[in-house]
């Protein structure tokens, strides 16, 4: 019997990540390089699984508040002020999450009404046109281009706004460009959102790995912006904390009530072993997250030279851990591409266009993998581009 029509109308048209169908090929296959992974490499520094293995010892195994640990949220509002110069009362302002991904839905739940109008820079992260869909708001996308770095413009935004807009999305570094944000540009988008009363989720999971001295700026730190933004941020990049899933959001009290709601009824709070270890993570973890940087940049360099040196322009990413390469020269489409590498030379990259329709073109390349493999992985790319070219 066909069950379909008991799904809701609107879950019923989401396709499945094309990022997760691309990789049950991959499983299927032995001795594949993956240049495909969005997540660190690295294990979570042992000194922060430790923090995890004396929580449980100390028989922390009960709820904590729904807001979170006070001493986690006091640690998180430290730790907020001194990177991104933002202050958040922990009381009030501060939700704890189940990652940035959690912190997300309750976001888009407690602010869109159904059809309001929601837009967001493209290729962007899968999740957030689902997510939004998911809420009963209407995603909008505003493409970026590569010759601007994959920055979003405040121009193209303003040609995207209509009186159902009610919030724009935005991600620096960027997924899966590895783009980043100017402080002008940021000014000319905060005018924008004041003029126009939105509301800005800020998904700043990739703020603390940025290269070559790169400036990071919240949007919240801006004049007349914290009032407006929900600050989302989390433990699995920086940190490599990913499968403890742990996040947070910081906005205004009145919306981190109207959060704290939904939260609260859905998952009550994130786990405390996750909270006990996002503590040790925020007190004690700053120089494991300067090596993973240092190790970060360092592979961004060696891949970012091959690619261009094989003719597939990359732009030099300042943030993430993602360099997004240009495949037109091969005459291959993204997903054509991407499945031929797979077979031919057994080097799993992801097709620019699972991250949406701007993203044809392009593929993204994790180097969240050992500088030893991406070595591999360049020389099999290179041979590819050569006999796809016919050279
Ligand atoms: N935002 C972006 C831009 C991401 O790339 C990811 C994970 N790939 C997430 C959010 C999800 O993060 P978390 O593990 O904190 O849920």
């Amino acid at each position: 019997m066909d069950s379909t029509r008991h799904i809701a109308r609107h879950v019923r048209p989401i396709p499945k990540s094309g990022i997760r169908d691309f990789f049950e090929v991959v499983q299927t296959m032995s001795d594949v390089i993956s240049l495909g992974i969005g997540e660190p490499d690295f294990d979570t520094p042992w000194h922060i699984r430790e923090a995890a293995i004396y929580s449980l010892e100390k028989g922390h195994t009960h709820y904590t508040s729904n807001l979170g640990a006070p001493a986690l949220r006091a640690a998180i509002a430290g730790y907020v002020e001194k990177h991104f110069h933002i202050a958040y009362c922990p009381k009030s302002e501060i939700i704890v999450t189940i990652g940035v991904s959690q912190a997300l839905d309750a976001a888009l739940r407690a602010i869109l009404n159904p059809g309001d109008e929601v837009l967001y820079h493209e290729p962007c992260y899968v999740s957030y046109s689902p997510s939004i869909v998911l809420c009963h708001g209407v995603p909008v996308a505003v493409a970026t281009r590569a010759e601007d770095g994959f920055r979003v413009t405040a121009e193209a935004i303003a040609a995207k706004i209509t009186p159902r807009t009610r919030a724009l999305m935005l991600n620096f570094p960027t997924n899966p460009t590895g783009g980043t944000q100017t402080r002008e540009e940021l000014e000319k988008i905060a005018a924008l959102c004041i003029k126009h009363d939105l509301v800005v989720l800020s998904d700043e999971i990739y703020s603390e790995l940025t290269y070559d001295g790169a400036e990071h700026i919240s949007i919240a730190s801006l004049p007349g912006m914290q009032e407006r933004t929900v600050f989302l941020h989390g433990f699995s990049k920086a940190f490599a904390m990913t499968g403890f899933r742990i996040g947070y959001a910081c906005a205004p009290a009145p919306l981190t009530d109207a959060m704290m709601k939904i939260h609260q009824y859905g998952i009550l709070c994130a786990s405390i072993t996750a909270q006990d270890a996002a503590l040790e993570a925020l007190e004690n973890g700053a120089p494991a997250v300067a090596g993973m940087r240092a190790k970060y940049e360092a592979r961004r360099n060696y891949i970012v030279d091959s690619l261009n040196g094989m003719g597939l322009d990359c732009i030099n990413p300042l943030g993430a851990f993602y360099a997004f390469p240009s495949i037109t020269s091969t005459g291959l489409s993204s997903q054509e591409f991407s499945l031929r590498l797979l077979k031919e030379k057994k080097v799993a990259v992801v097709p620019g266009s699972a991250f949406g329709p701007s993203g044809e073109g392009f593929v993204r390349c994790s180097y969240a993998t050992s500088l030893r493999e991406i070595k591999i992985a360049m020389k099999r790319m290179a041979e590819f581009c050569k006999e796809v070219r016919g050279k």
